[in-house]
C-alpha cells in the first residue's frame, strides 16, 4: 500500500498562491449516504455474483463469485473505516462528467455509482458490478473536466469489454494450469530451478501482453464515446500525458537545509549524525526479478505506445495541442481541496513517513506554512508513538536502494537515525506550534 505513494510525491505542482489559510476539511459527516450506498451495494453485489455463477457454470463460476466476496468484503470494510467520502463537490463534479458520456452514448450503463476514495494515488477503476472509484489524488494531475471525462471514458472502456472479469477468469485458469506444469517440473529429474523461472517468466510476460492488449482497448473505446461529446479531442491524448508526467518527472529533492530548518530549534539543535545514511555498497542487487527483461514490466514505455497507437488508429487526434487548465471555478476548486487532503489522506491511510516527507516538500516551498507545519507535528506524534511501541516498520518505509529515490532514501535514514526522545522533542516543537 505504501510504495505506490512515492511516486505521488514525484510531482510538485506549481499553482501555490491564494490559498486560505484556513482551510476546511472535506466532509466527513455523511453518514446518511455513506449507509444508502452500503444498503444500495448490497442488492448490486448480489445481482452481479448470480450473474457471474450464471454465466460461467462450474468451478469458474464459483471461483470467480468467491473472489468477488472476498473483494466485496475488504470493500466494505473500506467504506466503514471511511476511506471514501459520499458528500463532497468531487462526486458532483463526476456525476456532471459522467452525464456528459452517457448522454452521448447509449452503451453506458444506467446503474454506475461513482465513488470517490480519500487516496493520493492518481487512479480511477470501475468495477465489474457498476462501481466506479475514483481516487481523490487524479485531481492533482489533469488540467481539466475534459480529462476527468477522458479517464472516465478509459474506465468505462475496460467495463464494457469486461476486462477484470476476463482476467479474473485467466488467473483462475493459469492457475489450474500452472498446477499441473509445477508438479510436472517437480517430478522431472533436471533442470528444475530453470525450469520453474521459466514458468514464471512466461506467466509474467503473458499477463504484461494481456494487460498491454486491454489497456489499447480500453483507450480506443473510451476515444470513441469520448469523440461522441463533441468535446476538444487532444486533451483525451493530454489525459495519457499527464500520466505518463507521473511516471517520469523526478522527485522533489528535500534539501539539508530543508532538515535543519525543520528539526533545529534553541532547546534541540540539529545533529548532524541524523543525516548519515547507511552503506550500501556492498548491497547484493541479483535477485530472481533482476533476471526479467526489464522492458516487458515497465510501465511507462507502455505509455508512449498507447498514444502513438491512438494517433494511428484515430489520426484525428495526431495534432498535438497543448493542455488547456481549466477556468472552471468548482473545478478549481477541488484541484484545491485534492491538494489540501493529501496530508489527511495520507494521514487517513496511516502513512505517517510519507505524511512527514511530503509536509516537508510543501515547507520546503514554503507552501501554507502553518497547515503542513501542524500535519508534521500530528504525523511525529503518531512517529512517536509507534516507535516507543517498537512498531515503527508499519508507518515509516525501510531504506530500498533499488526503488527508492535519495532524497527519499535521505528521508528514511534520517528518520531511522532519529532516537526516541529527538522524535519526542520534533513532536513537541511542532505540537506547540498547532493553532
Ligand atoms: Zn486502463
Amino acid at each position: 500500500m505504501m510504495k505506490k505513494y512515492i511516486f505521488v510525491m514525484l510531482f510538485c505542482i506549481s499553482f501555490i498562491n491564494g490559498f486560505s489559510q484556513e482551510y476546511r476539511p472535506v466532509d466527513t459527516a455523511d453518514y446518511a449516504q455513506r449507509k444508502a450506498f452500503v444498503d444500495r451495494y448490497k442488492i448490486i453485489s448480489d445481482n452481479y455474483s448470480k450473474t457471474l455463477k450464471a454465466k460461467y457454470p462450474g468451478t469458474t463460476g464459483k471461483e470467480l463469485a468467491k473472489n468477488y466476496s472476498e473483494f466485496q468484503e475488504s470493500f466494505r470494510k473500506e467504506i466503514k473505516n471511511r476511506d471514501y467520502v459520499f458528500n463532497s463537490g468531487f462526486t458532483e463534479m463526476l456525476r456532471i462528467c459522467f452525464e456528459k458520456l452517457k448522454t452521448k452514448n447509449q452503451n453506458i450503463p444506467d446503474d454506475i455509482r461513482i465513488l470517490v476514495a480519500k487516496d493520493n494515488a492518481p487512479n480511477a477503476f470501475c468495477i465489474q458490478d457498476g462501481v466506479f472509484v475514483v481516487n481523490m489524488g487524479l485531481f492533482n494531475w489533469i488540467d481539466n473536466e475534459e480529462q476527468l471525462i477522458s479517464i472516465l471514458g478509459h474506465e468505462l472502456g475496460h467495463k464494457l469489454l469486461s476486462h477484470s472479469e476476463n482476467w479474473q477468469k485467466k488467473l483462475i485458469e493459469t492457475e489450474q494450469n500452472s498446477k499441473t506444469q509445477v508438479s510436472e517440473i517437480y517430478s522431472s529429474k533436471i533442470n528444475k530451478s530453470e525450469k520453474a523461472f521459466k514458468l514464471y517468466k512466461n506467466q509474467i510476460y503473458e499477463s504484461g501482453i494481456f494487460r498491454r492488449k486491454n489497456e489499447s482497448a480500453a483507450d480506443s473505446i473510451g476515444y470513441v464515446m469520448y469523440r461522441n461529446t463533441g468535446l476538444k479531442k487532444s486533451e483525451y491524448i493530454n489525459s495519457l500525458r499527464n500520466l505518463q508526467k507521473f511516471d517520469t518527472i523526478s522527485p522533489t529533492v528535500v534539501k539539508v537545509e530543508t532538515y535543519h530548518r525543520l528539526f533545529s530549534s534553541a532547546e534541540h539543535p540539529f545533529k548532524e549524525k541524523w543525516l548519515k545514511m547507511e552503506d550500501f555498497s556492498a548491497y547484493d542487487y541479483s535477485n530472481f526479478k533482476e533476471r526479467l527483461n526489464k522492458d516487458s514490466l515497465s510501465t511507462h514505455p507502455e505509455v508512449v505506445e498507447r498514444i502513438s497507437l491512438l494517433k494511428k488508429n484515430f489520426p484525428e487526434i495526431s495534432q498535438d495541442e497543448v493542455s488547456v487548465k481549466s477556468e472552471n471555478k468548482d473545478f478549481l476548486a477541488l484541484k484545491k481541496t485534492a491538494r489540501f487532503e493529501i496530508l489527511p489522506n495520507f494521514y487517513h491511510s496511516e502513512d505517517y513517513g510519507l505524511g512527514i516527507y511530503t509536509a516537508m516538500q510543501f515547507l520546503q516551498d514554503g507552501e501554507e506554512e502553518s497547515y503542513y507545519k501542524n500535519w508534521l507535528g500530528k504525523n511525529f506524534a503518531k512517529i512517536y508513538e509507534a516507535r516507543k511501541n517498537y512498531n515503527l516498520n508499519r508507518y515509516l518505509d525501510r531504506v530500498d536502494p533499488k526503488n527508492q529515490s535519495e532524497s527519499y532514501r535521505q528521508f528514511l535514514n534520517f528518520m531511522w537515525n532519529l532516537s526516541l526522545d529527538d522524535i519526542k522533542n520534533i513532536a513537541d516543537l511542532y505540537a506547540q506550534k498547532s493553532p
